[in-house]
């Protein structure tokens, strides 16, 4: 059905390109200069979307106002102010007033850090400024500008096309229509539909290109486009992470559970006589320090800065929960091409005509050649227009078949005039083979290249000069599996004459009855850095696997030297075994496969979903148009940032930048470390939060008087939860991060212990304070409240110190290893000592200056929460300390990676 869309006042696809070309005033073969661009830029503004816009101050104040606990406390202390003390009220709404602040600048920095990373993550566009091809970010796009368009690409901006070879847009996300529209060049009749879906020659922003190539002129950028007419803009971005949401609902429970306690607390003090309203007061102080409101706001933050920290090792992250569940990942499917290897292709022999010629040495003979010149001809690298002429750009595999060329004699620029491509079938992963057609001088003749399996059922016969000579295609196969075993990458070539142009749309005409050249073996290193990261994989209890489209040989023998797989035979299932095993077969055989090789991207899902069903939680990663299903159905989709396609950018969830698989070790051990952070800052916020309901709560029970005044309780809130909180996010990774098991999905945050910790620490710290206002009243010390207050303060210092690490002691930590959280300990000590010691804030805090002695005391008392956690720490070492190591000792591989 097609979509009632408004014809469109602009014509651009009833007019002729060159003339749109001539009256943008740009030549097609050159683009706009640099300068120009930037003019244009001036006068049209960028090319993007107005987003609906980020949450201003505004919203963030009001967002601290609505707190209905702070509302309570407000009207409380206006009440008790009228009534008697208006510098206890004045004094409350101060430390309201800077609580709020620390609220707002934390919301406004989860904003701006998420702000920057989807910058970071913006769209890219190859454009021609000033005859060089550049890569540059979408949003710099001009009207006027010449785009170059690849199967993956989103289409950055409204385009006038003026080539295409077999090019298709996908056009669902602004028309409707689900089938891709094959594109043309010429411009259409007068009286053709003016749909937009019907406008062949244009591709619009906010489309994507899934087959072939293009160029095109940008005729309309940002709000002008017919995207931005209809302002769709698809605001993919996720508000709150799975971990925000479970916190937000664990906040809601805790605060009816901490009101409950407050209320308990409030009729006690009345009952024992206490005022009415100071009581009120306490209460209520009580639960605003007690409510967990900030969490989910600073796990955004250490979320966020997190994310950027991984940008800066290369993995950038698209959908912010995936830092939280990074750390979950047990099984990573990757790549193999320029992934596990370096991608850095080199020909190493060319076997024809059964001889072989290494590039350096003088060509054999003549089918050497012919078969050179389908490897440069039938070949998509683009000469980059730098200032070395010899430099090409384009598919690493490509590049290196042209300067193989170079070396035998054949030069692709002079070639590609002598011979022009007038017809072409793109290079796609599942056909594994491309073809381009060049007229010669009579007649005109057909290069193809691609894997050995694809191209020799296509050919019939053996090319020499002297005409076709019989073909043993079992043959060449049993020499291609020999080159793939030594972990060469391995093409096949081949030609046939065409007395007439074939129809480009005949596939199986132009792609039949070939002569067969010879075969290309190149290779491609390993990364040096990979066998590290398979290693640190299977030491963290992850499986590495690799899924390739390359041959299985090569697969296998690559797998082996990176430590994938323990022995050089290893079993490797090919994309014809998967189509023939069913989803329970197949399921038993992801259990011990590791590699898979030949298989079509299409084929990436059903593996993903088969580990899914064995309750993996699969990372995998992608390239092409054809990977987003997989991508999307993974748990962390990775894509490739470098060589990748912007579709498969789109449905992932990190992209390497480096395209590097250490990366993505880099990028789940980065998780691990926020997550255990994340789990630090609750663990050491609940228990402060702990110590201080006790504190209040358990006085009664022994007799004493309310320990500390509301005052008090909301300064404790404000120093001890504000600035060391996010500290803890400067927290290094703890020193097994990547010897332990990944951590369940569905484990709780609370896990390992962390329940009977926040409430016996508390408990604890509670004790403590009670202690020394017990010790003090019986001495008939008149500061006893400063020195409960005191207590309470710095023992949370002590217990942040000591919650650095689950495991290491802080001896061993050093104080230095997080300079920011020293630096806020140390602040909030001074801040405690001004609150005792100046006399403005005697006043306000109602302190009495502390004598040596009983600051010690203080002082001692706080560090035995420390304490506490290290002994707590040495036990947990001990239950723990052989896991790891038995569990990498188990791994097939872990005779050969010791
Ligand atoms: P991976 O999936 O690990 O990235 P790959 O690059 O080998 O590996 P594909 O790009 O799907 O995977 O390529 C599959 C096969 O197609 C290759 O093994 C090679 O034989 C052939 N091939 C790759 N690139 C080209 C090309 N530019 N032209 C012709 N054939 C190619």
């Amino acid at each position: 059905m097609k979509p009632a869309s408004t014809p469109s006042v602009s014509g651009w696809h009833l007019r002729d390109a060159r003339e749109l070309a001539r009256e943008q005033g740009v030549d097609p073969a050159q683009g706009l200069s640099e300068d120009e661009a930037r003019l244009r830029a001036g006068r049209h503004g960028p090319n993007a979307l107005q987003e609906t816009s980020g949450r201003g101050l505004l919203s963030l104040v009001a967002a601290q106002c609505k707190d209905f606990m702070v509302i309570v406390l407000l009207a409380a202390a206006i009440a008790s102010g009228v009534i008697g003390d208006l510098s206890d009220t004045l004094a409350i709404l101060m430390i309201l007033l800077l609580n709020a602040a620390i609220g707002i600048a934390q919301a406004w920095r989860a904003d701006r850090a998420i702000a920057a990373l989807r910058q970071l993550a913006a769209a890219q566009a190859t454009v021609l400024r000033g005859g060089h091809l550049e890569t540059v970010p979408a949003s710099v796009l001009v009207p006027g500008d010449i785009v170059q368009l690849e199967a993956g690409n989103h289409i950055p901006a409204d385009l006038r096309l003026i080539e295409v070879a077999q090019l298709q847009v996908d056009e669902s996300a602004l028309t409707g229509e689900s089938v891709a529209v094959a594109k043309q060049s010429v411009a259409m009749s007068a009286n053709s539909s003016a749909f937009l879906a019907d406008r062949l020659n244009m591709a619009f922003k906010g489309t994507v290109a899934t087959h072939g190539r293009g160029t095109g002129i940008v005729m309309a950028t940002g709000m002008a486009t017919e995207l931005g007419k209809v302002a769709r803009l698809l605001d993919t971005a996720e508000r709150s992470t799975p971990l925000q949401r479970r916190l937000a609902g664990f906040g809601r429970r805790l605060s009816i559970a901490v009101l409950g306690i407050c209320l308990v607390i409030f009729g006690l003090g009345v009952l024992r006589g206490e005022g009415l309203l100071p009581m009120a007061l306490t209460a209520i102080s009580l639960a605003v320090a007690a409510i967990p409101e900030a969490l989910p706001a600073v796990v955004t933050v250490l979320l966020a800065l997190g994310a950027r920290r991984m940008a800066a090792v290369h993995a950038l992250v698209r959908r912010l929960p995936s830092v939280e569940t990074l750390g979950s990942v047990t099984t990573i499917c990757s790549d193999k091409t320029g992934t596990l290897t370096q991608n850095r292709m080199q020909v190493e022999l060319l076997l024809a005509n059964g001889r072989q010629w290494v590039p350096g040495d003088s060509l054999p003979g003549v089918v050497h050649r012919e078969a050179l010149l389908a490897a440069v001809l039938c070949n998509d690298a683009r000469q980059s227009g730098g200032d070395t002429p010899g430099d090409w750009q384009g598919d690493p595999t490509e590049t290196a078949l042209v300067r193989a060329g170079l070396s035998g004699g054949i030069d692709k620029a002079a070639m590609d005039e002598a011979l022009p491509r007038v017809q072409e079938q793109p290079f796609d992963s599942g056909r594994k083979r491309m073809t381009t057609v060049h007229s010669g001088a009579h007649d005109y003749v057909a290069y193809t290249k691609g894997a050995p399996e694809s191209v020799l059922p296509c050919c019939e016969a053996r090319w020499t000069p002297d005409g076709p000579a019989p073909l043993d295609s079992a043959n060449v196969l049993e020499q291609a599996n020999t080159l793939a075993g030594q972990g060469l990458r391995v093409l096949a070539l081949a030609r046939r004459n065409h007395p007439r142009l074939p129809d480009a749309n005949a596939l199986a005409e132009v792609e039949c009855r070939l002569q067969f050249l010879g075969l290309l073996a190149l290779i491609d290193p390993p990364r040096l850095e990979a066998a590290d990261a398979v290693r640190d994989c299977i030491g963290a209890g992850i499986t590495p696997v690799m899924i390739t489209g390359d041959h299985p040989a090569t697969a296998r023998a690559i797998a082996y030297r990176l430590g994938i797989v323990p022995e050089r035979d290893a079993e490797v299932v090919t994309g014809v075994d998967l189509a023939s095993l069913d989803d329970t077969a197949l399921r038993e055989r992801v259990a011990r496969a590791r590699v898979f090789a030949r298989v079509d991207p299409a084929q990436k899902i059903r593996i993903v979903e088969a580990l899914q069903a064995r309750g993996e939680f699969v990372a995998m990663t992608g390239d092409g148009v054809n990977d987003a299903p997989a991508l999307k159905r993974a748990e962390i989709g990775v894509a490739m940032g470098k060589n990748g396609t912007d579709v498969a950018r789109e449905s992932s969830s990190l992209v390497l930048l480096d395209d590097n698989f250490a990366t993505i070790v880099a990028a789940v051990r980065e998780g691990r470390r926020i997550y255990d952070n994340i789990r630090k800052f609750v663990r050491y916020a609940m228990t402060g939060n702990s110590g201080e309901i006790w504190t209040i709560a358990l006085a009664p029970l022994f007799l004493l008087p309310i320990p500390l005044l509301p005052i008090h309780i909301l300064w404790i809130n404000l120093v001890t939860d504000g600035l060391p909180g996010l500290a803890l996010a400067a927290e290094p990774a703890e020193s097994g991060i990547m010897r332990r098991p990944p951590r369940p999905p569905t484990e709780s945050l609370f896990a390992h212990g962390m329940w009977q910790h926040i409430v016996s620490i508390g408990l604890l710290i509670a004790g403590l304070c009670l202690g020394v206002q017990a010790w003090a009243l019986a001495g008939g010390q008149r500061h006893w409240q400063t020195m409960v207050f005191t207590v309470l303060t710095l023992s949370q210092m002590a217990h942040v110190l000591a919650i650095r690490s689950e495991q290491t002691p802080l001896w061993r930590l050093g104080l230095r290893s997080n300079l920011p959280l020293l630096a806020a300990v140390l602040l909030t000590f001074g801040l405690q000592l001004a609150a005792i010691y100046v006399p403005i804030l005697n006043m306000i805090f109602k302190t009495e200056p502390l004598g040596p002695q009983d600051l010690g005391i203080c002082l001692g008392a706080s560090s035995v929460a420390g304490i506490a956690v290290e002994i707590e720490k040495a036990w947990r070492r001990r239950a723990t300390r052989f896991r790891a190591d038995a569990r990498a000792l188990r791994h097939p591989c872990a005779s050969r990676l010791r």
